[in-house]
């Protein structure tokens, strides 16, 4: 389906969050309050060879060092805290969630923390090590037919129905639910700019659910009134991409990416009002996205799945764009370990197309 959407020009700034998250920050400094209390306040990595290189400061944010491995640990810990805060999610009760990826990994890791039980949906078109990692992290796992969001037996409205059967349940909901969002508001920003001490001129990622993307833009323009720019860095097979550089026509999704848990058909809710706040937008190739896992692994000593490699080809670009002396942050959502059978295999490069994507140099790594 086709609809446009007409781009508003800047919406006005939301006031600064009420946050005393960093005063909590450095007491948490000494002993976490259990798993929960260690997620997030991951280190800013300056990235010192891309920096070099463009004469910018690169700065990556190490989501990958979060306890599930990923930054959908923030979001994860949101969900549940606002549904134990509206009083929808009481103790013993269950978490049901449609999801293939991380946000099932740091659902699965919260829940244990907090005694709830886990239900995860997702399209029987995941591999196996992903069904059984979240069950023997606790989660009971329910493969179904790969279908189209419209129809009803998707993963997602299976995860729904699934939690309204139950009492004590509630389906987490990690694309329109803006506690997902406000993670970002509330930490992953304010971190950014503790970290940078203010000195930050421009934000880029990619968006699976755009709660990353949105979140940290909106905390950014408000502490900056509005002079960080902020810009989605987009994959083969989304749509925002051309959203935004069409000033609000969402075309129908087709192609994809090697690039996993980005990439959207839709404008979320998460993404919703902040998509205006954005001043542009980046397509990235998976070829420029395979490329930069290698370099970063070469040249950084980062081992980096391929949505934050594509973030680091997007920083670059941005940088690029800027001009010498600027300051550009962007995430590295996770690392390569769950990837590595595919990103460093030549039979599966081959497949994809992509061994050419690779310099010469950096052939060395690929060794499995
Ligand atoms: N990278 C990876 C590896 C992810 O799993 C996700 C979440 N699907 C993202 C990036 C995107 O994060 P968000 O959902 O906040 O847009």
């Amino acid at each position: 389906a086709t609809t446009t959407r007409r781009l508003a020009g800047t919406a006005p700034l939301p006031p600064a969050p009420p946050s005393d998250y960093l005063i909590n920050l450095s007491k948490s400094q000494g002993i976490a309050q259990g798993l929960t209390g260690a997620i997030g306040y991951t280190p800013l990595i300056r990235l010192n060879h891309l920096s070099q290189q463009t004469g910018c400061e690169i700065l990556g944010k190490a989501e990958f060092m979060n306890p599930g491995g990923s930054i959908k640990d923030r979001a994860a810990l949101y969900v549940v805290k606002d549904a134990e805060e509206r009083g929808l999610l009481r103790p013993g009760g269950t978490v049901v969630e449609g999801t293939a990826g991380n946000t099932g990994i740091g659902l699965a890791h919260v829940c244990r923390s907090k005694g709830y039980k886990l239900v995860i949906y997702m399209p029987d078109t995941q591999s196996q090590g992903k069904i059984d990692l979240l069950r023997l992290l606790g989660a009971e796992v329910y493969p179904v037919p790969a279908v189209a969001f419209e129809n009803p037996q998707n993963y997602n409205h299976q995860a729904k129905r699934h939690a309204e059967r139950l009492d004590n349940a509630v389906w987490t909901n990690q694309f329109d639910n803006t506690a997902n969002r406000r993670a970002h508001i509330e930490t992953t920003g304010p971190e950014i700019w503790y970290q940078t001490g203010g000195k930050v001129d421009a934000f880029t990622c990619a968006t699976g659910t755009g709660g990353t993307l949105a979140g940290i833009t909106r905390y950014l323009k408000d502490k900056s009134n509005g002079k960080v720019k902020s810009f989605l860095a987009d994959p083969p097979g989304s749509v925002l991409h051309s959203y935004l550089q069409s000033g609000g026509k969402l075309i129908e999704r087709s192609g994809s990416s090697i690039t996993e848990g980005i990439g959207q058909g839709r404008v979320t809710d998460n993404l919703g009002p902040d998509v205006e706040l954005l001043d542009g937008s980046l397509h990235i190739s998976d070829e420029k996205s395979i490329e930069m896992v290698y370099r970063c692994l070469d040249e950084e000593g980062l081992y980096l799945g391929a949505s934050s490699a594509l973030n680091v080809v997007a920083a670059k670009e941005v940088a690029e764009k800027l001009g010498k002396g600027h300051t550009v942050v962007t995430v590295l959502c996770d690392g390569a370990y769950r990837y590595a059978d595919r990103l460093f295999s030549k039979k599966w490069l081959e497949s994809k197309n992509l061994l050419g994507a690779i310099p010469e140099n950096l052939k060395k790594y690929i060794v499995l």
